[in-house]
């Protein structure tokens, strides 16, 4: 990626002299940061507010694959990922860490591009990068991303409280992530195969960047406040729909009934699924990397969210006996499985 140009050897700035070359356009914004990087360990202060804390390890050839992930976007995805955990705790993220094992073999150029990514997330959701850690790796490029933020104690949001009767909404639309992959998979076996040929990514556009530039739903947050709105559960779509309503459920001790026809889909999600021979339903469903949020309202918050276009309510929360279900568009009951559900079967 970097062949044509300008490599500086990281060996040559030293630990130091990297790190201060990758953080010193960080300013501190936030009242909460007392101390940033170049201490033992940063200083924080969020006064009568509770703390929110959570971390994310990406690993190369496990969670990204640089032939197709420009490392800006690598960047900008880990601060992303990590600050729609704070989101999903209905908080307000301010600060991040970022640890990064990088092979000698990187130039600096490369790990530049990275933080350009890092430092894009951090103006547009305006957090402090307020330390971390840095590393060399033999096996390949680790980031791990920890995001920090705060939310009064009675607006946390765990995934435990959803009740019955209960709407449940998610954000956004679902599975493009998923299959801007698939697009990306195959694109990448046709270069292996021959490198002559260019990329086919026409009309592709919105899911290719579903999956390599997903944003945290901070609007999402803003706006269930501005309504007064507080969800009763709440978690992020990281690993896939049908997932992450079992995480819900189970921690609520409830069930749930959601209806296929309700499941936002984008129209070039949806037509690109059936390119490549997908069920649309099964992407949203299981894809994962979303990044939306669902979440539970009380029934009497419908008429504050209804006509929100930005915001789906896909079903209701049950009793625990009645299991968690998913209506088809033919009006057939499926089970929701974490994964594997089957559009084949029943
Ligand atoms: P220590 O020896 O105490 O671990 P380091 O020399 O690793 O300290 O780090 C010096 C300072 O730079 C610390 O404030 C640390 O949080 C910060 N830092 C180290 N690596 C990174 C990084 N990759 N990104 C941002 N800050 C970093
Ligand atoms: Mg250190």
């Amino acid at each position: 990626m970097f062949e044509n140009k300008e490599r500086t050897s990281l060996e040559e700035l030293g630990e130091f002299g990297l790190i201060k070359h990758l953080t010193d356009n960080f300013k501190l914004a936030h009242e909460s940061s007392v101390k940033g990087i170049g201490d033992d360990a940063a200083v924080l202060d969020f006064k009568d507010k509770q703390a929110l804390i959570s971390t994310d390890l990406l690993l190369e050839g496990v969670h990204f694959d640089l032939s197709y992930v420009p490392l800006i976007h690598l960047g900008y995805k880990a601060v992303q990922v990590n600050l729609s955990d704070i989101y999903a705790m209905n908080g307000v993220a301010t600060q991040i860490t970022v640890s990064l094992g990088v092979s000698s073999k990187f130039p600096l150029e490369a790990v530049e591009e990275i933080y350009k990514g890092i430092e894009l997330a951090c103006n547009k959701f305006n957090i402090d990068l307020i330390g971390g850690d840095t590393s060399t790796s033999r096996q390949g490029l680790v980031i791990s991303v920890t995001s920090i933020g705060y939310a009064a104690k009675e607006d946390i949001t765990y995934r435990n409280g959803a009740q019955e009767g209960d709407l449940l909404c998610v954000s956004g639309d679902l599975g493009g992530a998923y299959v801007g992959l698939q697009i990306l998979e195959r694109e990448k076996q046709i270069f292996l195969e021959n490198p002559q040929i260019q990329p086919d990514l026409e009309g592709k556009d919105y899911i290719i960047e579903r999956q390599l530039k997903p944003e945290g739903r901070r609007d999402v947050v803003d706006l269930l406040a501005q309504l007064k709105i507080k969800p009763t559960a709440m978690i992020d779509v990281s690993d896939g729909l049908a997932s992450e309503i079992l995480h819900i459920t189970n921690q609520s001790d409830k069930g749930c009934t959601i209806y296929e026809d309700k499941l936002p889909i984008d129209p070039v999600t949806y037509e690109t699924a059936r390119e490549l021979g997908l069920d649309p339903t099964v992407c949203a469903l299981n894809g994962g990397e979303d990044y939306e949020l669902l979440f539970t309202i009380k029934q009497t918050d419908y008429e504050k969210l209804k006509n929100d276009v930005d915001i789906s309510i896909i079903g209701h929360i049950t009793d625990k006996n009645s299991g968690v279900k998913m209506i088809s568009k033919s009006d057939v009951v499926h089970e929701l499985k974490a994964q594997g559900w089957n559009a084949f079967k029943n």
